[in-house]
């Protein structure tokens, strides 16, 4: 990319002044007619730069590269012990680029430095180092009871994956994409989302620092309905790896199954924090915050429907509506900052429209419910909570995606898990109590892919990750990954030379 022109007042870094697709290992030229959509700094809605979308001819170019990267090219052959050390260097050079990367997504995304330096940064470069294992480690297996067969299964990698991600954590969610299709000898056309191209962009650029054959990571930026959609329903792509809202999900879903091509999908989330009265209180209180207003309030996983038991509710929704005006809204890039911006003007909105929402349906706003008024610029929103009046409400069934929770009293814990399961949605659940009884019959009753135990939230890579319901279809983790990105084959061999039956001798 050419590293000319847009410099951002006195930041260190000169900004492209146009966002391409990079494609077998080159960045691609756009025609003069292409469509180009401008990418916004969320903290000072000023343009950092011009996205030029990929069209149909751009699409063709980056699978053409990937097929022949996968068809006749050397890495789905390579050497186990040969990728590994490829893939490590792109953690080496991801660790490497640290300040740079993170400069450049909490540029784009509004996501808070510290958030972005000390836990996504490192978390890119364990994405490959932790999918090199797997793939160094992964076993076939042998069957030797119908005699005088020998069977054994093998995984080959199954072709050209297209990768498409959301703009909430741009560089944490694509860099598993990549990590985990290329890591079992796949190659990939990524499609980041249109509101954030620029990470993305810089990311597939240093990976080709690497030895990585050119056309394995192939990149198109644009609109989800033109680039994305082309890229789905191109007949190069083998498998579909998606993430982001699951009314887009079951457009994808639906385009991919006409050529029949695998799909794992992560979806949204309405998630249920279930707050007991036999909870650690003051611990409670610190990971529901952070459960709903980290990130930015922009998270899947989110704990954004908060119930709490009636005999402590008053108590603790008291307390935590006193510490929201407290939580530091400001500029993503000071390390103090606890929430940026929300990702562009339009997400905002939208965010903001889900006040009036509550109150009408008879909601009590707790704190917050405006954009921030510190700020003269910046799509800054104040923490918000509001008090709903029952699970049917929209606030509580529509994800909203921004720092803005719902709170609702439940009679005991029967109560609550009901009310938790009560949503299309599927993803996660927190329960917080020191009661053992309590906290395993809530991990076996609540209808959800992953349960947090008296914490926040954490990812384990190792274990599955998906959602249940709408959540999504299939999980992330070192075997799921492995099955999805690959393809058994059954080899049958006889032991001895028994005699064939001589038709026709
Ligand atoms: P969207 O579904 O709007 O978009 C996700 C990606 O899909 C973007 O790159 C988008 O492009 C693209 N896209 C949109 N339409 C199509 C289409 N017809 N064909 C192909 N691609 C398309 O989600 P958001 O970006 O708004 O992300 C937020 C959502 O992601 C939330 O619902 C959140 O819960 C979910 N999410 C789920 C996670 C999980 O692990 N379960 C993790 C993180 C987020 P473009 O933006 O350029 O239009």
């Amino acid at each position: 990319m050419a590293m000319t022109a847009v410099e951002v007042g006195e930041l260190p870094f000169v900004l492209p002044p146009r966002v391409t697709s990079y494609i077998n290992g080159e960045s691609f030229n756009p025609l003069a007619s292409a469509h180009e959509i401008p990418s916004v700094n969320p903290a000072t809605e000023e343009a950092l730069t011009v996205l030029s979308e990929a069209d149909q001819r751009q699409v063709d170019a980056a699978v053409s590269a990937a097929r022949t990267a996968f068809d006749s090219g050397l890495w789905p052959h390579m050497d186990v012990a040969q990728r590994k050390r490829i893939l490590l260097q792109i953690r080496d050079v991801i660790l490497e680029h640290t300040d740079e990367l993170a400069f450049i997504e909490v540029l784009d995304s509004g996501l808070p430095m510290a958030n972005v330096k000390g836990m996504m940064i490192p978390r890119m470069g364990w994405n490959f180092e932790y999918f090199a294992e797997v793939a160094s480690q992964a076993q076939g297996d042998a069957y030797n009871q119908t005699k005088p067969y020998m069977s054994y299964v093998t995984r080959e990698p199954i072709g050209v994956g297209a990768l498409i991600g959301p703009w909430n954590v741009p560089l944490g969610l694509c860099s598993m994409k990549i990590a985990s299709c290329i890591a079992f000898g796949n190659t990939c056309v990524i499609k980041p989302s249109e509101y954030t191209p620029i990470s993305l962009r810089r990311l597939v650029e240093l990976i080709h620092e690497t030895d990585l054959p050119k056309g394995v990571v192939n990149l198109v930026n644009g609109r989800g309905h033109v680039t994305g959609d082309a890229l789905v329903a191109h007949g190069g792509v083998d498998v579909v790896s998606f993430t982001g809202g699951t009314r887009t999900g079951r457009a994808i879903m639906s385009r991919a199954s006409e050529g029949l091509k695998p799909v794992a999908l992560e979806l949204g989330g309405k998630s249920a924090n279930i707050i007991c009265a036999t909870a650690d209180l003051e611990r409670a209180l610190d990971g529901a915050l952070l459960s709903i207003y980290g990130g930015n309030g922009q998270q899947c996983l989110a704990g954004s429907r908060i119930l709490v038991e009636r005999t402590i509710a008053d108590e603790f929704i008291e307390k935590f509506a006193a510490r929201c005006p407290n939580i530091i809204v400001g500029n993503p890039m000071d390390l103090e900052t606890q929430i940026g911006p929300l990702c562009f003007e339009g997400h905002m909105e939208k965010v903001l429209s889900y006040v009036d929402i509550a109150t009408s349906e008879g909601a009590e706003l707790l704190t917050g419910g405006k954009r921030s008024d510190r700020h003269e610029r910046g799509y800054y929103v104040e923490p918000t909570a509001v008090l709903a009046t029952s699970n049917d409400t929209r606030v509580c069934q529509e994800e909203i995606f921004g720092p803005f929770a719902t709170f609702l009293k439940v009679d005991n814990l029967d109560e609550a898990i009901s009310i938790a399961n009560a949503t299309e949605f599927g993803l996660v659940g927190y329960i917080w109590s020191k009661d053992v009884a309590t906290v395993m019959k809530a991990s076996q009753e609540l209808r959800a892919g992953t349960i947090w135990v008296n914490t926040p939230m954490t990812r384990e890579l190792r274990a599955p990750f998906g959602g249940y319901k709408s959540s999504g279809v299939g999980r992330d983790s070192g075997s799921d990954c492995l099955h999805f990105f690959t393809e058994a084959k059954t080899t049958t061999i006889p032991t001895t030379s028994f005699l064939l039956p001589k038709w026709g001798a």
